[in-house]
């Protein structure tokens, strides 16, 4: 299916979350409509044109769905597979059932990884008790156990140091099919987020520096402190990952980066953590620190349009807005040059996205080393 998308058109995005509200409020700079689907009311439905509230199981609401819209995407990966195939059959879905079937399993994922020749940590598939003892032969401690599906900041996952832990820890996940993972000694943890047009044509933004409090991002440095070849060589991987997947829309890769000092001299390398088929968090400076948002990339790319520039305005500072920080918005209002985004959620939760800040640093300013929280 490669629909004709014009302005005006109605786009329709699975979810109501934050990604989806900001994608809603891209595509209606483009002239564009958006219609969001979700199971639950979220901060996307306030600036949206038309809403459905339903299960991703209502074969009826899914189908009305499909014949209000042009295309459709999603802000998640876990929209469930039957959704994506049902939707498939009616209008074009971007990216494709490919992309999700292969990130929303870390197995299949690394997997589908390792074939393309990318490095991964080492890692074994967990059924059961006995499949753990084993993993944790081969693999060794510590290490980290994985829930196949379903994981995201953190959740789903337990590090295993030692080797009376893992009843408990298998049972601490809920005894699902998962995944061992041997634990990679990185210094920094990277990203690179990246779109692919219908006709193939890739375009990356500068690579992401990336810092977390309690699993959950709290900070993103552009261009990550890496040798120039470093970051060519993890914007080439995600490439390759998208073409790959015949992938349509903006991809994020998570790596981390593995530093090797014997002989004196500073080796480089990249590990690849995970894939998200989305819009990623670690891309929200794009919308006031490139020419194209990441926002307005995907937009574009599900559109079958042209891909726009992804260059970057100057080094960026992105501080995301937890729980109680987005309290502070007054004060943060009050800093010049400090852009202010806030998502409308009602309940500032320990632990939830509330908002975000970017800056622009000025030409010769260096990232402050400050602890986010
Ligand atoms: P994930 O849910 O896979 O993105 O993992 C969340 C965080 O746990 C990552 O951002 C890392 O900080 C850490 N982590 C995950 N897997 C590994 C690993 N194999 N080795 C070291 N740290 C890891």
């Amino acid at each position: 299916m490669n629909p004709r998308i014009n302005p005006g058109d109605t786009i329709g995005i699975l979810g109501s979350g934050q990604l989806g509200r900001m994608l809603a409020m891209a595509a209606a700079r483009l002239g564009l409509r958006t219609h969001i689907y979700a199971p639950d009311r979220g901060p996307a439905l306030d600036v949206c044109a038309q809403a459905t509230i339903a299960s991703y199981e209502d074969e009826e609401a899914l189908a009305a769905f499909a014949a209000s819209v042009v295309v459709v995407s999603y802000e998640f990966e876990n929209v469930p597979a039957s959704t994506a195939a049902f939707l498939a059959a009616r209008r074009a879905v971007r990216p494709g059932p490919k992309a999700l079937a292969t990130t929303q399993d870390r197995l299949t994922e690394k997997a589908f990884l390792n074939a393309s020749g990318i490095p991964t940590a080492p890692f074994a598939a967990v059924d059961d008790l006995a499949g753990l003892q084993a993993a944790v032969e081969s693999l060794g401690l510590p290490s980290i156990l994985k829930t196949r599906r379903f994981g995201y900041d953190g959740k789903g996952q337990v590090m295993l140091r030692d080797a009376s832990d893992l009843a408990q820890a298998f049972e601490a996940l809920g005894m699902q099919p998962a995944i061992l993972e041997g634990l990679v000694p990185f210094t920094r943890e990277v990203s690179v987020i990246g779109a692919r047009s219908t006709q193939g044509a890739f375009a990356a933004w500068d690579v992401c520096e990336n810092e977390h409090t309690h699993h959950i991002l709290s900070r993103t440095l552009v261009p990550a402190r890496l040798k120039a070849e470093t970051a060519q060589a993890a914007i080439d991987m995600t490439g390759r990952i998208a073409e790959a997947l015949d992938y349509v829309g903006v991809i994020a890769v998570e790596m981390f980066l593995v530093e090797d000092t014997t002989g004196g001299e500073t080796r480089e390398r990249l590990i690849v953590n995970e894939i998200a088929p989305r819009v990623h968090n670690s891309g929200h400076w794009t919308i006031d620190g490139s020419v194209t948002s990441q926002f307005e990339q995907h937009v574009r790319a599900i559109c079958g349009w042209p891909l726009g520039s992804p260059r970057a305005h100057g080094r960026i500072d992105m501080r995301n807005l937890i729980g109680a920080d987005a309290d502070h918005w007054h004060e943060l209002l009050e800093q010049p040059g400090l852009c202010l985004h806030l998502y409308g959620k009602h309940e500032a939760r320990p632990g939830r996205k509330m908002g975000h800040t970017t800056r622009v640093l000025d030409e010769n300013e260096p990232f402050t080393e400050d602890p986010v929280n």
